[in-house]
């Protein structure tokens, strides 16, 4: 038992806010941080199949072996959590999820964690690299991690192999499976500022095309250059012939102070042309908000923010998933965490500044 504490189960209500995987995540994280052990119900109890999935479930055991919890409950299905953490140590971990389940929402578990504790850690995920409703490999590697170095993180990723989940199912077959390597050296978190745009610096749209002919990743490009005007050097076409049947779009733009990364998930039954009209829409209104902070990314900084003990950033309203994970933050830390309203954007204050 380590000393100072507190070691009364922390009572989770999973079907809070939106009732989803996060509260999860970002509970078994915390419950590492600060040693508190929790107990959980009504896991996703928001969700359409509620309870733990590989995928979720993969996040337990991957935070189990990070810090050697004791854990009950860590079954597919199950709705309820018991999560004692021990300290987090320096690892070489092997994840495996099963299925091609997201690797990129373990390595969300598991990497603050680490970077909190100051450890070296190197964590082999396989699974799912491009799954819709989860941070594609891209997002993670171009859009967070820059900003965690930025806040003074050593930490990298590298994308081993693709692997597909198409159209929200979870592959099976081994061959549909990918993998990510994500290293950690001992670090020291810093408060950062994300208020500024900038002008863009440079832009980039790229079809990752698996086992589909060329021809529907260059429509794409094509209705990317007819609606947003890229150029056809700013465009590129990646086929590859690992990690099942693929077709994603990244649109991906830097600002002087800036990045965002938009996916478009192609899928059977939908063409090509509104897979790529849609994430098209979705960049032009990121870029139309004039903020430097997306979607996505405000929900993923929360908690190295409130580790590092502060910052501040500027973005577009803030989403359900956003404010359940504040609530979930607020729940482990005493770290103040104030919204305020800043033209059409928001501006979301962290720590006591
Ligand atoms: P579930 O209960 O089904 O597991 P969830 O609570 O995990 O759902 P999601 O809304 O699926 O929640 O989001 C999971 C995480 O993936 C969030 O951190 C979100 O920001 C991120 N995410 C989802 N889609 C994208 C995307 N296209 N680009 C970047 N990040 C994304």
């Amino acid at each position: 038992m380590r000393e100072g504490l507190n070691t009364t189960p922390l009572d989770i209500d999973g079907s809070r806010g939106e009732g989803g995987g996060q509260i999860l995540r970002t509970s078994l994280a915390l419950s590492m941080i600060t040693g508190r052990p929790i107990a959980m119900r009504n896991i996703r109890a928001g969700r359409a199949k509620p309870g733990l999935r590989r995928q979720h479930l993969a996040c337990v055991l991957a935070a189990q072996e990070l810090c050697g919890a004791t854990v009950h409950g860590a079954t597919v299905g199950s709705k309820y959590l018991e999560f004692t953490p021990g300290p987090v140590r320096d690892g070489e971990l092997s994840i495996d999820i099963g299925t091609a389940g997201s690797t990129t929402l373990v390595v969300q578990t598991i990497l603050v964690p680490a970077l909190a504790a100051k450890r070296t850690l190197r964590a082999v995920v396989h699974g799912g690299t491009h799954n819709p409703m989860a941070p594609p490999f891209e997002f993670l590697a171009r859009v967070f991690l820059p900003h965690l170095h930025a806040m003074g993180a050593v930490a990298t990723l590298t994308l081993d192999r693709h692997g597909f989940a198409g159209g929200g199912s979870i592959e099976r077959d081994e061959r549909h499976r990918g993998q990510l390597t994500l290293s950690i050296a001992p670090s020291e978190l810093r408060p950062i500022e994300i208020v500024e745009t900038g002008e863009v610096t440079a832009r980039r749209a790229t079809v990752v095309l698996a086992r589909l002919p060329t021809h529907v990743a260059e429509r794409e490009l094509a209705i990317v250059r007819e609606q947003l005007g890229f150029t056809a050097a700013e465009c590129e076409i990646r086929e590859i012939s690992e990690g099942g049947t693929g077709n994603i779009l990244l649109l991906e733009i830097e600002r002087a102070h800036a990045r965002e990364l938009v996916t478009g998930f192609g899928e059977k039954g939908t063409r090509a042309e509104l897979v790529a009209s849609r994430a098209c829409d979705e960049l032009a209104s990121f870029l139309a908000a004039e903020v430097p902070v997306g979607e996505h990314l405000a929900d993923q900084l929360l908690l190295p923010f409130a580790l590092a003990g502060g910052g501040r950033f500027r973005c577009a309203p803030l989403s359900r998933h956003a404010t359940t994970n504040i609530e979930t933050i607020q729940m482990f830390l005493d770290v103040p965490i104030r919204v305020e309203p800043h033209g059409d954007a928001e501006l979301v204050t962290i720590g006591r500044n």
